[in-house]
C-alpha cells in the first residue's frame, strides 16, 4: 500500500523513499496485521519485539478503558502514587529476580536504560566510590537511541550525532574472560556497571555462548560491578521467563524492562534495582534521585501492565515460549541450505534469525520486502532477519513463516 507523506518522519527510516511508499497498518488480532488495503500479514516479529501476548487482547483493552474512566493521568513526582502504579511495582517486585527489588517506572527501554546507569553511577557515588563511573557493554548490544543508549550503541551503524556519553566503554560480546581483561585494564575500581542483553536482540539475535552470561556475572560480582540484564527484548516470555535472565540461574543488580511488560498496549518500561543497589536512596534521611520522566508509573500504562502480568499468568504464554523455541529454530535450520543463508540461530527464547551472504549490500532489506508479499513481516537487521513471533503462534505459523522466507530468498537470489 503506498501513501505519501509530507509531515511524518519515521524512525530509522530512509524518508527519500518512505515519503513516497509507507505501509499503513490499520488494524491487529492476535497474529496478523491488516494494512490500509486490506491485506493480511502474519506478525512474525510481534511489532517491534513486544506484542508478546498477541494483538487486540481485549483483556488489557478493557484494563485500560477502565482505568481512563476512573484516573486517567497522575504523576508520581515526590509523595504522589496510584493504585495501578502501585500494584503493578508490587507484582513486578514479587517476580524479581533479585530479592527485596526496587521499581522505578519509565515510559520505555530507553528511559529504563538511562535510568538504570543513572542509578549505578549515583549509587557509588552515594556509598563513596564516585570513582566508579565507567559503562560497559558489548559488541552488538542495542540499549536503545537516548543519549547514554546511543553511547552504549554496540552496533556501530546506531552511533550517531557524537561525542558520545563520557566513560562508556565496549568489550567482546561472548566472551567473559575478555571482560575481566577489560576490566583489569580499566581498573575495577573505576567500572560501575556492565550493560549485558541475555540473548543480543537488534544486534542480530546472538544467543550467548553457552556458559557466558553466568561467567560475565561472576566476573562482575567478583569485582563489585552491578550487572545490568536488559530485558528489553528478552523479558516478558521471550526467554520463557519475566526477566530473560531466570534459564541462565544469575542474580542481575538491576534489570531494565520494557515492550512486553504491557505486549506493547501503552508506552511503559522500567528498572528493578535490588534492594541493596537500591538502599542508599531508600534508607538514607533526604537522600533524593533527582529523576524520573513526567509519564513515569502513568496509570492507564500500569493498568495496561497488570492486566498483561494476569494474562501471561492465566494463558500460560512463558510455557509455550519454552514450547515454541526448538520448532523455530528447527525452521531457521530448514532455510540454511539456502545459498543466500550463511547461519541460522536461534533455540535459546522464542527468537531467532537467518545470518545473509556478507557480499550483497541492502539485501536483508530486500528479502524481507519479498517475504511481506508473500503474506509474512520479518525483521532486516544488520546483516541478518530477525524472528520473533508473538507467543500465541502456532507450529503452523511457524510453517507459513518458513515457506514465504524461502519463497522471498528464491525470488532475490
Ligand atoms: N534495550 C533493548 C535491548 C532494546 O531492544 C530496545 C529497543 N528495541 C531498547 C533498549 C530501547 O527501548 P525503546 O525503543 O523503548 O527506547
Amino acid at each position: 500500500m503506498s501513501i505519501g507523506t509530507e509531515s511524518l518522519w519515521h524512525p530509522f527510516a530512509a524518508m527519500e523513499s518512505v515519503k513516497r511508499s509507507q505501509t499503513v497498518i490499520t488494524r491487529a488480532e492476535d497474529v496478523w496485521i491488516w494494512d490500509a488495503a486490506g491485506t493480511r500479514y502474519l506478525d512474525a516479529t510481534a511489532s517491534l519485539w513486544y506484542a508478546n501476548a498477541g494483538h487486540g487482547r481485549r483483556e488489557i483493552a478493557d484494563a485500560v478503558t477502565a482505568q481512563l474512566g476512573r484516573l486517567d493521568a497522575y504523576h508520581l513526582f515526590t509523595d504522589f502514587a496510584n493504585e495501578p502504579a502501585l500494584a503493578l511495582a508490587d507484582a513486578l517486585a514479587a517476580r524479581a529476580p533479585m530479592a527485596d527489588a526496587k521499581v522505578f517506572l519509565t515510559s520505555g527501554g530507553g528511559d529504563s536504560i538511562d535510568t538504570a546507569a543513572k542509578i549505578a553511577r549515583a549509587h557509588f557515588a552515594l556509598t563513596g566510590q564516585p570513582d566508579r563511573t565507567i559503562l560497559l557493554h558489548r559488541e552488538h548490544s542495542y540499549h536503545g537511541t537516548h543519549g547514554l543508549g546511543t553511547s552504549l550503541a554496540g552496533i556501530p551503524g546506531n552511533r550517531v550525532a557524537p561525542p558520545f556519553v563520557p566513560d562508556v566503554v565496549q568489550t567482546a560480546w561472548n566472551d567473559a574472560e575478555m571482560l575481566e581483561e577489560t576490566l583489569r585494564e580499566l581498573g575495577p575500581e573505576r567500572i560501575a556497571a556492565f550493560f549485558c542483553e541475555p540473548v543480543i536482540g537488534a544486534g542480530g539475535v546472538l544467543p550467548p555462548p553457552p556458559g557466558y552470561i553466568e561467567a560475565a556475572a561472576q566476573v562482575c560480582a567478583r569485582h563489585g560491578v552491578l550487572f545490568v540484564a536488559d530485558a528489553v527484548i528478552c523479558g516478558f516470555g521471550r526467554l520463557g521467563d519475566w526477566f530473560g535472565v531466570d534459564r541462565f540461574g544469575i542474580t542481575p543488580d538491576l534489570v531494565t524492562f520494557a515492550k512486553g511488560v504491557t505486549s506493547g498496549v501503552q508506552p511503559l518500561g522500567g528498572v528493578l534495582a535490588s534492594g541493596a543497589v537500591a538502599a542508599p536512596f531508600w534508607d538514607t534521611p533526604g537522600t533524593v534521585l533527582r529523576h524520573g520522566q513526567t509519564y513515569s508509573g502513568h496509570p492507564v500504562a500500569c493498568a495496561a501492565g497488570l492486566a498483561t502480568v494476569e494474562l501471561y499468568e492465566r494463558d500460560g504464554l512463558f510455557a509455550r515460549a519454552d514450547a515454541l523455541e526448538g520448532p523455530l529454530l528447527q525452521r531457521l535450520q530448514g532455510l540454511a541450505d539456502h545459498p543466500l543463508v550463511t547461519e541460522a540461530r536461534g533455540g535459546t527464547g522464542f527468537l531467532g534469525a537467518l545470518e545473509l551472504v556478507p557480499d550483497r549490500p541492502g539485501i536483508t532489506g530486500r528479502v524481507a520486502n519479498a517475504v511481506r508479499e508473500h503474506g509474512v513481516i520479518i525483521r532486516p537487521m544488520v546483516s541478518a532477519l530477525g524472528f520473533s513471533p508473538p507467543l500465541t503462534a502456532t507450529e503452523d505459523h511457524l510453517d507459513q513463516l518458513a515457506e514465504a522466507v524461502r519463497k522471498g530468498l528464491d525470488q532475490v537470489a
